[in-house]
């Protein structure tokens, strides 16, 4: 962006977590190997780690943070989903992962608020 003059944007840029539109030069942020644009929001809310990771995600599987509603979210049901499908085999622990994330980060849940809920649940079996 050297040769930007305005400091609006209006091609419609959005957010490659939350898909809010992005319209000022200061609220984006490069990821560093996708060609992704992160809102301020997005760059407050997660680690540089953490947006690596969800980026990659949601590049690979469609859908952003928060498409669904956060109260449809059941910790219980990601859990028992994620041991069943250990359990008979059909995936590997990675894809395993890689699916509950992408169940998380779709329903507006970020990496912290998901440990945290998790940490709980765990102490209360
Ligand atoms: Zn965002």
């Amino acid at each position: 962006m050297i040769n930007a003059p305005n400091f609006t944007i209006s091609n419609g840029i959005k957010c490659s977590i939350c898909r809010a539109d992005i319209k000022e030069r200061h609220k984006m942020y490069q990821t560093s190997l996708k060609l992704g644009v992160i809102c301020r929001s997005c760059r407050k809310c997660f680690s540089d780690e953490d947006i690596e990771m969800i980026v990659n995600l949601f590049f690979a599987f469609g859908g952003y943070f928060g498409k669904f509603d956060k109260s449809e979210f059941y910790i219980d049901e990601v859990i028992v989903e994620f041991a069943d499908q250990l359990e008979n085999r059909e995936i590997n622990l990675h894809s395993a992962n890689v699916k509950m994330w992408h169940k998380v980060l779709t329903h507006g849940i970020t990496p912290q608020e998901f440990l945290e809920e998790l940490s709980i649940y765990i102490e209360q079996i």
